[in-house]
Parts: C-alpha cells; sequence; structure tokens
C-alpha cells in the first residue's frame, strides 16, 4: 500500500536546514511546486510567522522555503548590523511550527569581489531611501539574489515594510522576473506597536512610549475619516502626537500617494502616511493605509 502523503503536520520534523547556494539550488530544483519563498532576517517574531503561515497556505502540498540572511548590504555605515539579534535556534522553531520545509541560511551570498547591483531608481528615493542611503540597493540586490537561487513561484512580504513592498514589486516588475508577489498586514503587540525584531533593542521606558507611533496614525487615519484631506494637516496631527513621546525623535512622517509614495497635497483613498522613528538609538518603521 502506498504511503500515505506527507501531512502539514509531519512536516516540522523534516524541515531541512540549507547552508549553502549549491545545495539550496539543487533542494529547489527538484521541491515540489509551487514553491513559495519567505525571505527574513531572523529574530523570527509572530509576524514573520503569519508570512510562513501564509506562505504554507499557497504552496498547498508544494514546498515552502525560508531564507534568515542578514543581509549587510542593507545596513548603512554604523547602524546595527554587528548587533542585530541572531537566534537561529528559536528561528528554526518558528518555521517548524509554521510547516516551512525548509531554511536557506546562508553565511554570505557575495562573492569577495561582489560587484552588481540592483538599483530602482523611483519608490526607492523618498522616505527610508533617503534616510538611508543604499538600503534598498542591499535590498534589491539580496532579493533578486534569493529569487535566483530559489526561483520561486511567489514570494510573501509585510506591509509593515511599506515602501520595501512597493520597490521589489517595481523591480519584479521592470525586470520581468516571474515571481508573484504576495503581502501581509502588520502583526501588533495589544498596545498598537508593530512587532518588529528590533524591538527587542527597547529600553523598558522607550519601550513604553512606541505605541504612540501607531496612536499617531490612528489619529490620523479618524481625522481622514472625518474629512481631512490635506496632507500637511495629518502630517502635522501625526508628528504632534509622537513628538508627546519625550524619547521619541521624528525622522520622517509622510503622507504619500500610494503608487508613487510621493508625498501627497491630498490624501485620496488609498494615500498611506509612512513614519519612521528613533526611541533612543532604536528606529521604528510603521505605516497606515488611509480607507
Ligand atoms: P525582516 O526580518 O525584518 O527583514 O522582515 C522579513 C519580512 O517580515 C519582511 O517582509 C517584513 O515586512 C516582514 N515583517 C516584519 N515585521 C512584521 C510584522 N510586524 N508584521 C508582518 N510582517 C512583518
Amino acid at each position: 500500500m502506498p504511503l500515505p502523503a506527507r501531512g502539514r503536520y509531519a512536516r516540522g520534523a523534516d524541515l531541512k536546514t540549507l547552508r549553502s547556494i549549491p545545495a539550496t539550488q539543487r533542494f529547489c530544483r527538484t521541491a515540489p511546486r509551487p514553491l513559495v519563498l519567505v525571505p527574513t532576517m531572523g529574530a523570527l517574531h509572530a509576524g514573520h510567522a503569519a508570512l510562513i503561515a501564509r506562505a504554507r497556505r499557497l504552496a498547498g502540498s508544494g514546498t515552502v522555503v525560508v531564507s534568515i540572511f542578514v543581509n549587510p548590504a542593507q545596513f548603512g555605515a554604523g547602524e546595527d548590523f554587528g548587533r542585530y539579534p541572531r537566534t537561529f535556534a528559536a528561528d528554526r522553531a518558528v518555521c517548524a511550527a509554521q510547516g516551512a520545509d525548509a531554511i536557506f541560511a546562508p553565511g554570505s551570498v557575495y562573492a569577495a569581489d561582489h560587484s552588481t547591483w540592483v538599483n530602482e531608481e523611483a519608490v526607492s528615493v523618498p522616505l527610508c531611501g533617503a534616510s538611508r542611503p543604499g538600503h534598498f540597493r542591499g535590498v534589491c540586490t539580496v532579493v533578486l539574489k534569493l529569487f535566483t537561487i530559489t526561483q520561486p513561484d511567489a514570494a510573501v512580504f509585510g506591509q509593515k515594510d511599506y515602501q520595501q513592498c512597493a520597490v521589489i514589486r517595481r523591480m519584479v516588475r521592470d525586470l520581468n522576473v516571474p515571481v508573484r508577489i504576495v503581502t501581509m498586514p502588520t502583526v501588533r503587540e495589544r498596545d498598537g506597536l508593530a512587532l518588529s525584531s528590533r524591538n527587542a533593542y527597547l529600553s523598558p521606558e522607550e519601550r513604553a512610549q512606541a505605541p504612540m507611533i501607531r496612536q499617531a496614525l490612528l489619529a490620523a487615519l479618524a481625522a481622514w475619516r472625518r474629512g481631512v484631506r490635506e496632507g500637511e494637516k495629518l502630517r502635522r496631527l501625526v508628528w504632534q502626537t509622537i513628538s508627546t513621546a519625550p524619547l521619541a525623535r521624528i525622522d520622517y512622517v509622510e503622507v504619500v500617494d500610494a503608487a508613487t509614495l510621493e508625498p501627497a497635497e491630498q490624501a485620496a483613498r488609498g494615500a498611506t502616511i509612512a513614519v519612521a522613528v528613533f526611541l533612543g538609538a532604536t528606529r521604528l518603521i510603521d505605516n497606515i493605509q488611509l480607507r
């Protein structure tokens, strides 16, 4: 009698860890389709878990690959690359619990003399692109490399990184990359703070003030729903609300057009308010869609 098809709940036990690019290419070439990729930098939390769960549902009896790679190319000088949390054993447990089939966790994906970069030159320019020069060049390059290594049918990203989703969609469109981009809503703490691997850096005082970011965005959404459409008014409301948190230092608050990510004078339905805020040395980002 043939063995029954391997069920989802048997998967954790079979979770493969792939450390090299050739081994990953071999695995992905013969893996059951569709293959769905979830790119991460590890230190996995419930937000990542939701992405992996979505990938599992999308893949069905196909294959879910989670990549875990703290990508040096997307960190600027003086940013937190060196101290970014690395928690592989716990990450593996999250991947297993969500039914992933394989983790791609390379030491590096760059040749010592790597010299080819992917530059998106429009939607990557404002917001985090302005604050973190070179960040999206690093993101695009590593994501395209992950795509060429694993050849996924689809890849899942979180809307918490709103601009990243827009940049990846643009890259995939412009370069005819045959990967479906799927996005997932932001998973939050009960007090509204968006889950982030960087929340672990916050002191208790900073953590206590961090929910002000979400409260400010909700205040702006409420104002928009009452009919306030002027981008500048909404922006000022968010800025002033966040500024009531004494430890907060605002990097940017922008009301942007959903398609271009350019500042919107009038916030139409679907416009987004995006913010980046330092609490102490920790930079947090969040956003809200006006609808
Ligand atoms: P990272 O490990 O921070 O590079 O994030 C990997 C993926 O997880 C990205 O697509 C993020 O947008 C997504 N992600 C991070 N935090 C959250 C969250 N709180 N909710 C949903 N997705 C998230």
